[in-house]
């Protein structure tokens, strides 16, 4: 998969790219990520990228012509249909799903903002679509690109060296994790729970399962209620609810 990632901030995509599940799958060519820095599309001697806004207000906003500039040649380097997104504060929440429905495609150009925002122009003439990480302003939309494409990497095939590892993640389906242990069986915090040690797959996976079901109506019980329980998990949270 080929990300185009445009931004005034290079170095954030190369420190944050290059380490774990995401170098390696670059390194491997799973995917790659190519950058494009506005400043490297200006016409004037200062690589004027950003101006004061119109009607006054404080703080700087990103000019159209770089932007536009860097997001054609991205668009040289893309597969053919390639959507644009804008990350933005203002933009529909990014989510799982939508990670896994990306994944499936061919490419992502993801613009970066920093400032005040980009000149609206930009956004009605370039930008197919608007994702927000959450409910909160950062300084730039690098940490939110990097968020998407890792989200998204995760489910192209070959990122994960284990297939499985993703498949019983918190959000895949509409509730969260169940808990982890490792060696060794006895540490200062306490012990591995009995059935992790017994072998007994059926019995394994049900106590996961309960745990994921309890997890997620403690912490996140608005997942619940976007999900059809099955028969069984109603029998399990009914156990959970009134043991
Ligand atoms: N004035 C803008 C507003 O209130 O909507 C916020 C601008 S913010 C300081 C600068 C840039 O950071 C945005 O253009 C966007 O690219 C990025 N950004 C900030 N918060 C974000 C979020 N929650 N999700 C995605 N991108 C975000």
């Amino acid at each position: 998969m080929w990300f185009g990632v445009v931004t005034l901030f290079p170095e954030l995509m190369t420190a944050a790219s290059t380490a774990g599940v995401f170098g390696r799958a670059l390194e491997q060519g799973v995917l790659t990520l190519d950058v494009f820095n506005p400043r490297d599309y200006t016409a004037d001697r200062h690589r004027t990228v950003d101006d004061k806004p119109y009607g006054g207000g404080a703080g700087m906003v990103m000019m159209h012509e770089p932007l536009a500039r860097a997001v054609q040649a991205a668009r040289d380097s893309a597969p053919a249909d390639t959507p644009v997104v804008m990350m933005s504060p203002q933009g529909s929440r990014f989510a799982q799903a939508e990670a896994v429905r990306r994944s499936a495609g061919t490419g992502l150009i993801l613009i970066c903002g920093r400032y005040e925002g980009v000149d609206e122009r930009f956004i009605d003439a370039h930008v197919d679509l608007q994702w927000s990480i959450g409910d909160y302003v950062l300084s730039g939309g690098e940490l939110p690109a990097l968020v998407v494409m890792d989200a998204i990497a995760r489910h192209v095939p070959g990122t994960l060296g284990n297939a499985q590892s993703n498949i019983d993640e918190s959000h895949l389906d509409g509730t969260l994790d169940y808990p982890h242990y490792t060696r060794p069986e006895e540490t200062s915090a306490g012990s591995v729970p009995d059935v992790l040690l017994s072998g007994d797959h059926a019995r394994v996976s049900e106590y996961r399962r309960r745990e994921a079901l309890q997890r997620t109506f403690e912490r996140r019980p608005d997942l619940l209620t976007r999900r059809i329980l099955t028969g069984a998990e109603r029998n399990l949270l009914e156990d959970i609810c009134d043991p």
